[in-house]
């Protein structure tokens, strides 16, 4: 028997990520997991080997914030499982995170995640669910309980939208951050003041879109619920940050609990696109929630990089015609694709320092970790090979929506190829593989 052995894939000559830095190392796959890596030359029997010579291989990343098949009434987001899933491979994310629907009360929970269970079965890449709460107000235990023991250790809930029933109270509120260190569990929370959106008099406009959901509506939320965290032990992960000024309050006020208590999330978005944008005629097609922001808000977004734990795209596109079928702001549907380019795009702005907020830290943060996230004997032999010098010219993309917010820029440094657990998803910027995508238990 051990005379036949051979490994199934061997990835050679490639600079491989581990630990923040790069070695030349030989990979070596037997049955979906990572089974030996060693200094090149050693050449174990392998079935089929693939030279990566001036390939970064890095671990495949994880998107911890995606919405798929969002269903806003008139509206449903551009993307099901089967086109999100093929964007994100060509992306190099081999696993992303999606949202059951809001419930507000436990007795909904099952039906919301057959629902998602079902719809999943087309995903090219691997998949995990975060539940999500409206006005909730049924037993907190009780659903931490049920999601936890279907896999899902994480609970998303908002501050806003109180006009469709949304916003959590912030009873509630403090009672999940109260169980979530006890329970282990991850309370995700879209921070924007309520009660200032609803107070903001402005018109119902594209141009003064930005003012009617304003920077300090997001960073005094965030003070807000930074000191309810403090106060009752819990765990917290703000989503999908825009302001710069909200981590620098965070970096002055709570330093010791990040990284322990209180995560960050930021997206691509955020970091390339300004609030000038509304002002333009086409300027529908960037409408999402919260909205994008002042350069100066941007610019100390960049400064603060490394306060920032986790990169997740938020993505939820529309069409051109959905997204310009009305004039007024609150009518149009909020959302951007962002997934298929995420990487490129953060890595063009900075370089490999952004390699572990895309693997090892949502892997962390998430409980996918150390099946995903990391180059290590053991792990799911998910890699991203990624050419750091070819230029990546962005077009509308794999996802069904028929534009893409980066349209026409240019990024340094592509996503060449994607393996999701020993096998090839995309291959030299072709789709080869199939709909293998697994559900993560992540209890
Ligand atoms: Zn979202």
């Amino acid at each position: 028997m051990k005379d036949n052995f051979m490994y199934d894939l061997g990835l050679i000559n490639g600079k491989v990520y581990q630990d923040g830095k790069f070695a030349d190392l030989d990979i070596y796959i037997k049955d979906h997991i990572i089974a030996e890596i060693v200094s090149p030359g050693k050449n174990p029997p392998c079935e089929k080997i693939v030279s990566c010579t001036n390939m970064l291989i890095l671990p495949g990343f994880i998107d911890p914030h995606v919405h798929i098949n969002l269903d806003l009434g008139e509206f449903k987001s551009a993307d099901d499982y089967e086109s999100a899933s093929k964007a994100a491979a060509f992306g190099g994310i081999t696993t992303f995170i999606d949202f059951l629907e809001p419930i507000n009360s436990v007795n909904e929970f099952e039906a919301v995640l057959k629902k998602k269970q079902k719809e999943a079965k087309e995903s090219y890449v691997d998949f995990a669910f975060h539940t999500t709460v409206g006005n909730y107000n049924d037993d907190v235990d009780k659903l931490i309980k049920i999601s936890r023991e279907n896999g899902i250790p994480s609970i998303k809930l908002f501050t806003t939208y109180s006009e469709s029933n949304r916003k959590i109270s912030y009873s509630k509120l403090r009672e999940f951050l109260e169980h979530s260190s006890k329970s282990d569990t991850l309370i995700l929370v879209h921070a924007e003041n309520d009660e200032m959106i609803l107070n903001a008099a402005v018109e119902d406009t594209v141009a003064d879109y930005e003012s009617s959901r304003p920077a300090i509506a997001e960073i005094e939320e965030v003070k807000k619920i930074a000191k309810i965290a403090e106060e009752l032990k819990g765990q917290l992960y703000i989503v999908h940050i825009t302001c710069g000024s909200s981590i620098e309050h965070l970096e002055e006020e709570y330093k010791e609990l990040l990284g322990k208590n209180i995560f960050i999330e930021s997206c691509p978005q955020y970091f390339h696109l300004t609030k000038e944008l509304y002002e333009n005629e086409n300027g529908n097609l960037y409408l999402i929630a919260p909205p994008l922001r002042s350069i100066e808000e941007q610019k100390k977004l960049k400064v603060n990089i490394s306060s920032i734990h986790t990169i997740g795209t938020d993505h939820c596109p529309f069409t051109k015609e959905e997204k310009t079928r009305y004039e007024e702001a609150s009518k149009i549907p909020k959302g951007l694709g962002s997934l298929e380019f995420s990487f490129s795009l953060m890595y063009h702005l900075f370089g490999n320092e952004i390699i572990d907020k895309f693997s090892l830290n949502p892997a962390k943060i998430h409980n996918l970790y150390p099946k995903k996230g990391i180059i290590q004997v053991g792990s799911d032999a998910d890699f991203v090979i990624f050419d750091p010098v070819k230029v990546l010219y962005i077009d509308s993309g794999n996802s069904r929506t028929d534009y893409s917010p980066y349209e026409n820029m240019v990024t340094k440094g592509i996503v060449e190829s994607t393996i999701l657990r020993g096998e090839f998803l995309v291959k030299k910027r072709k789709l080869v593989g199939e709909k293998r995508g697994k559900f993560i238990n992540r209890k």
